[in-house]
């Protein structure tokens, strides 16, 4: 694709769909099948022979029923999902699906924590049960029965996709590939996404960035959050968010000219970036993306930690 074409995939139809509910999510037509479903986290549908396989259910059961009712007026049948990471704004919804009977598909880790959500409060809370402030839908789903999958070509019924290993935002995140399009998940976020939160969760800083390396070969992307893209488009995001991942790290770095503790470092990065946090849960996300710096940071021999006075202290090696 030349520089001069769109970086945004040009829909074959663009429809509003809201009907009173919230979000107002808008559908796009992909071509070969594929269809994206536009809104704050990015859904998808494949269809073939008259059956929806849907990737990724939404925060909650609000967008996974208009998914489910969308398939319907569209005399298709939903057939299953598949889940790219446990993240609740992301298969939050799953558990209405499973209700209705259709299965559920993620890697097996990422499953574990699908089946026990509280796991992942209990990691953003250092292990520790977490306070009501974490239980909120944000970082608590309902739990939903997976079934697990691994990497390579993944037949359900009808459908043959890619299933892709695109860890690092989350410790086991996939990506689904169909025809011409990747379902990236968090493995991107794209600038209009980084403008808003600066700070990108990030579990695994380096595996992170060897994701981003599969995820830029990629013809026509949907990331997660933020618009579809393609082309030159995917490149120049996939820049764009590797560049803003190797400042967080380098402001880390240079903070250790001094030992710091943990918080020290969210703050500083925070103060540089931009970035503001309204409460627990904006935190506490924050600060695992320092403390996957900060493993980056001493698989390098760059960083080490050290206990100072009962201070647990990160300084220059
Ligand atoms: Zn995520």
């Amino acid at each position: 694709m030349s520089s001069n074409e769109t970086s945004e995939i040009t829909p074959k139809s663009h429809v509003q769909f809201n009907r009173g509910y919230t979000p107002v999510m808008e559908v796009r037509d992909l071509g070969d099948g594929v269809h994206v479903f536009l809104g704050p986290v990015n859904l998808g549908a494949i269809v073939v022979e008259g059956k929806a396989l849907f990737v990724d259910a939404g925060l909650d059961d609000g967008p996974a029923r208009k998914l489910y009712r969308w398939a319907e007026e569209n005399h298709l049948s939903p057939h299953a999902a598949v889940l790219t990471h446990a993240h609740a704004d992301h298969f939050g919804g799953a558990f209405l699906w499973a209700n209705r009977g259709l299965s559920l598909y993620a890697s097996p880790l990422e499953g574990a924590m699908m089946e026990h959500p509280i796991l992942e409060p209990i990691f953003l809370f250092a292990g520790a049960t977490p306070p009501q402030e974490l239980r909120a839908k944000f970082t608590l789903a309902k739990p939903c029965r997976i079934q697990p999958i691994e990497p390579g070509p993944l037949e359900l019924g009808p459908f043959t996709v890619e299933v892709i290993s695109l860890p690092g935002h989350a410790p086991a995140q996939i990506g689904v590939r169909f025809n011409h399009v990747l379902f990236c998940a968090d493995a991107l976020f794209p600038e209009e996404v980084l403008r808003k939160h600066p700070i990108p969760f990030c579990h695994d800083f380096d595996g992170a960035l060897e994701s981003l390396k599969v995820v830029e070969g990629a013809e026509n992307l949907v990331p997660g959050h933020g618009p579809l893209l393609s082309g030159d488009g995917v490149r120049r995001a996939c820049n764009a968010f590797r560049d803003q991942l190797q400042k967080i790290r380098d402001i880390v770095h240079r903070e250790l000219h001094l030992p710091r503790t943990g918080e020290e470092l969210v703050v500083r990065v925070a103060e540089k970036l931009g970035a503001n946090f309204f409460g627990l849960a904006d935190f506490c996300l924050a600060q695992t993306t320092i403390h996957a710096v900060l493993t980056s940071l001493s698989r390098e021999g760059l960083a080490q930690a050290v206990v100072e006075g009962n201070r647990l202290l990160w300084r220059r090696r």
